[in-house]
């Protein structure tokens, strides 16, 4: 009985919501994993908790037309999907990238709702976004565009309702131009309407790094609990973004060497270790490809079009986008020796990539536990700009690592309490769903 409950609840979702392949994957994987819940608690299913869950409060589409810097007038598709707001107002990052879709933002927010709930914090989940390439674009061309969306963005946002941030394409250049509009339509300065702010006009210390530092502390948390360490590690990080290169950044602080990284491009193996300061210039500064990394270290070696998956290592850490590692991969990561791997994107594993690693015994950290960091993070920056005060960088970032080592540990225990010992997939899903599930039943059906 149990068992259709959620079957007939994801055909539903796969019904309503076709060709929509990212969001079904993201809804199936936590679902499915959630079914031993739903033996335990009845009262879940009376209230229709997954039925509501799984389709957001609201989704906003629009147009955003800009003009570039040849006058030439463009147009792009904004989306805002404010999903949950059950335990605080929706939170979730904005991508720009040619690739995004309803889909895209819908897989997103989904996955948004559990994670911002296992930062042990009060937000709800949220995800927007737009298919504008921000690659290749001058800042003029970059600021129209973000004039032109926080336009329509502004009127479904504010402190208490809804606090956007970065993600793929989304760094300080454009939270400063969409604060810049917020502030000039809505005549008031007010800090807490978005996150990931530069340090001097409200941003937190320790945000840029969060979730890379936050995705390791998270791995080092697995690790140690089997005795082991990064220490003299091999490890391989795909992408070269954010979240990259802070990850890359605290491996080596812990003895681990990062052999190679990425871009969409191709990728760049470094068996001295990958500076991350150098790739922090390249992506950072000059906005250029991963490809200039040799220029700088000649003992460096760029392979075009190749997957960074075939460099054999003992930790792989994808933290580029969505379904970069197929079940072929996972398999090439095993023959490789790998012990553990830790998402920073946001559903890096194919649902047969994790079944790889599972049965393989892999040590296997998902994302919506570790890479909570940043989001928890922007929590703190949300406090703080309610307090109209500033934590010192190390304050941050030891909130930070002791959320990491609490997801870690609640996901952990989640699992052994419902039977699921050691899968972190199951165990993250359950102890972010049970808050919000509570919660919901304590607001009736609405
Ligand atoms: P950035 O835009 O800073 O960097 C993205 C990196 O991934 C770039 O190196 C980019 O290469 C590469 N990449 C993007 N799309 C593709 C693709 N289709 N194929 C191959 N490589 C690709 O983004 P972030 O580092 O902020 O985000 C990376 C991932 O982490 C995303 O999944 C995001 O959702 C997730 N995440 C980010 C958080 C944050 O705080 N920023 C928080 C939690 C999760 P190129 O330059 O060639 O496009």
């Amino acid at each position: 009985m149990t068992m259709s409950y959620v079957e007939r609840v994801y055909q539903e979702l796969v019904d309503r919501n076709q060709n929509e392949s990212e969001f079904q994957q993201a809804a199936k994987e936590v679902l499915f994993s959630l079914k031993p819940v739903f033996e335990k608690h009845p009262e879940f299913i009376k209230a229709g908790i997954l039925e509501r869950i799984i389709e957001p409060d609201r989704m906003i589409m629009f147009r955003v037309p800009w003009v570039d810097d040849n006058g030439v007038v463009k147009v792009n598709r904004g989306y805002r999907v404010q999903f949950n707001n059950s335990i605080g107002p929706y939170k979730g990052g904005l991508r720009l990238h040619p690739s995004v879709n309803l889909s895209i933002i819908k897989f997103l927010g989904f996955e948004q709702i559990l994670k911002n709930s296992l930062t042990g914090l009060p937000i709800g989940g949220g995800k927007g976004g737009s298919d504008f390439d921000p690659k290749g674009k001058s800042d003029s061309e970059v600021m129209r565009f973000c004039q032109s969306f926080m336009t329509e963005l502004c009127k479904h946002i504010g402190d208490d309702i809804d606090v956007p941030a970065g993600d793929i394409g989304v760094g300080a250049r454009e939270i400063g131009f969409l604060f810049g509009q917020y502030k000039r339509i809505k005549t008031m300065s007010t800090a807490g309407v978005l996150t990931g702010k530069g340090l001097n006009y409200g941003g937190s210390l320790a945000r840029t790094e969060a979730t890379g530092y936050g995705l390791v502390y998270f791995v080092d948390e697995m690790l140690k609990d089997r005795g082991l360490s990064f220490k003299d590690r091999k490890v391989v990080v795909s992408g070269s973004g954010n979240v990259a290169i802070y990850a890359i950044q605290k491996i080596n602080e812990l003895g681990g060497k990062v052999v190679a990284c990425s871009d969409s491009s191709g990728y760049v193996y470094d068996e001295d270790g990958i500076d991350y300061s150098m790739v922090q210039e390249i992506k950072e500064v000059k906005r250029a490809r991963i490809k200039e990394y040799i220029d700088a270290k000649p003992n460096a070696v760029y392979h075009e079009s190749k997957s960074v998956w075939e460099v054999p290592c003992d930790i792989a850490l994808p933290c580029a986008t969505q379904n970069e590692i197929n079940k072929e991969q996972a398999e090439i990561l095993v023959k490789n020796g790998c012990i553990a791997v830790g998402e920073g994107a946001n559903m890096p594993s194919t649902l047969e990539a994790i079944d790889v690693y599972l049965e393989n015994g892999i040590l296997f950290a998902p994302a919506k536990a570790a890479n909570a960091g940043g989001v928890a993070v922007s929590a703190l920056e949300m406090s703080q700009n309610s307090m109209r005060y500033s934590w010192s960088f190390e304050e941050v970032d030891m909130k930070l690592k002791s959320i990491m080592q609490n997801i870690y540990l609640n996901s952990k225990n989640a699992a052994q309490e419902y039977g699921f010992e050691n899968n972190l997939v199951v165990g993250s899903n359950i102890a972010g769903f049970m808050k919000v599930a509570e919660a919901m039943i304590a607001h009736g059906v609405v």
